[in-house]
């Protein structure tokens, strides 16, 4: 049977070419191929041309219009998400760790990383563990993201909190030698429990565990991007990845508009943010363009334990996942005021069917996981 991420890579193949992108099957040695794929990389964030829409938003306001915005920058799923393609080669996994951090530390970006421990066992196990090292050792935090990237709701609270509890065996070790005092916790798919008692009741857990939620305000589908365009890059296909990445950046662009208005509309001002990525070659490659765009919104990158010091994180939150799902904490402050949620910007629609392509053949990749 093809590997997962050959069959994907196939699949990816046909999805492309459904797409008229005609995706190349590489017969380039992997090596020479890798090469120019760094090649390639390297001259596209430097000559990166900004469409004309992102040099519009990014055309920076005069500074007396620029708004004092706030950000802290999480990557979800450490080491990497399960469905990349990085996720099962561990020369590619170090390769873009180092990448992301780089990029994190040129942009002065303080972000936090949150581990999902069953991964760890997916191959060399100090390699991997090497891996959270180089998050810490680069001054990064981590956070506990279950052990298995369990749902809430999809399992009794006891499974769940002893899946928590499995989740942080070998990180909070790592935390304590380097005299790291805070924990947070951040819910996979964003699900809080899907009804006020669970909600209540891991809660409670939590605390009693001494750890933070680490909420989520600037949601998004960059991990539907990620996909397609690891898959295009693994397929040397570089002027497909290209567009995925052009199309990302826009796209977060439109999302950080979105939230923006919706947090005025639901609380009369824009709270500090909380960006939701993931630790994959996407942001690796794009964290300088999109720390551009947030810089040119007027955005000051700040840590998690800052971001929560806004009291809207300290707010009446009667939100439940019956609502609406996993979603924005933003949309669980407008739930409990009962204040509208207006539509949010979608992925174009070439990257959704390439990403419903990836989604068909794969056995194993995990629909919308975040
Ligand atoms: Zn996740």
């Amino acid at each position: 049977m093809l590997s997962p991420c050959a069959s994907r890579a196939a699949a990816l193949a046909l999805a492309l070419a459904a797409l008229r992108i005609v995706a190349p099957l590489s017969t380039a040695p992997a090596q020479a191929q890798s090469a120019s794929i760094a090649r390639h990389r390297a001259a596209r964030t430097a000559n990166r041309v900004p469409s004309a829409a992102v040099r519009l938003a990014t055309k920076p306001a005069p500074l007396t219009l620029r708004r004092h915005r706030e950000v802290a920058v999480t990557f979800d799923d450490l080491p990497a998400p399960s469905d990349s393609v990085v996720c099962d080669d561990p020369a590619a996994l170090q390769a873009m760790t180092a990448r992301l951090l780089a990029a994190l530390k040129r942009n002065r970006i303080p972000a936090i990383g949150f581990v999902n421990e069953d991964k760890l066992g997916r191959g060399d196990f100090e390699q991997r563990l090497g891996i959270l090292k180089m998050w810490l050792d680069e001054g990064f935090a981590l956070g506990n993201h279950t052990y298995s990237h369990a749902d809430i709701d999809q399992m009794p609270l006891g499974a769940y909190e002893i899946d928590f509890l499995r989740g942080e065996r070998v990180t909070e070790p790592l935390l304590r030698a380097r005299k790291l005092r805070e924990r947070y916790f951040r819910f996979p798919y964003l699900d809080v429990g899907a009804s006020p008692g669970t909600k209540r009741a891991f809660q409670t857990f939590l605390a009693r565990q001494r750890y933070s939620v680490a909420p989520v305000t600037i949601d998004n589908e960059e991990y539907m991007f990620a996909a397609v365009y690891a898959h295009a890059m693994a397929d040397g296909d570089t002027s497909a990845a290209d567009r995925v990445a052009a199309s990302f950046v826009n796209y977060m662009n439109d999302i950080f508009a979105y939230f923006e208005k919706f947090s005025r509309e639901t609380l009369g001002y824009e709270p500090r943010q909380v960006l939701l990525l993931h630790a994959d070659q996407l942001d690796a490659d794009e964290m300088g363009a999109l720390a551009e765009i947030m810089r040119s919104r007027g955005y000051r990158f700040i840590s998690l334990p800052d971001a929560l010091r806004d009291p809207a994180y300290h707010r009446p939150d009667a939100y439940d996942d019956s609502i609406d799902g996993g979603v924005s904490w933003i949309e669980h402050w407008a739930q409990t005021m009962h204040k509208d949620v207006p539509g949010g910007p979608e992925p174009p629609e070439y990257v959704q069917r390439a990403y419903a392509g990836l989604e068909g053949s794969a056995v194993g990749l995990n629909a919308g996981i975040h």
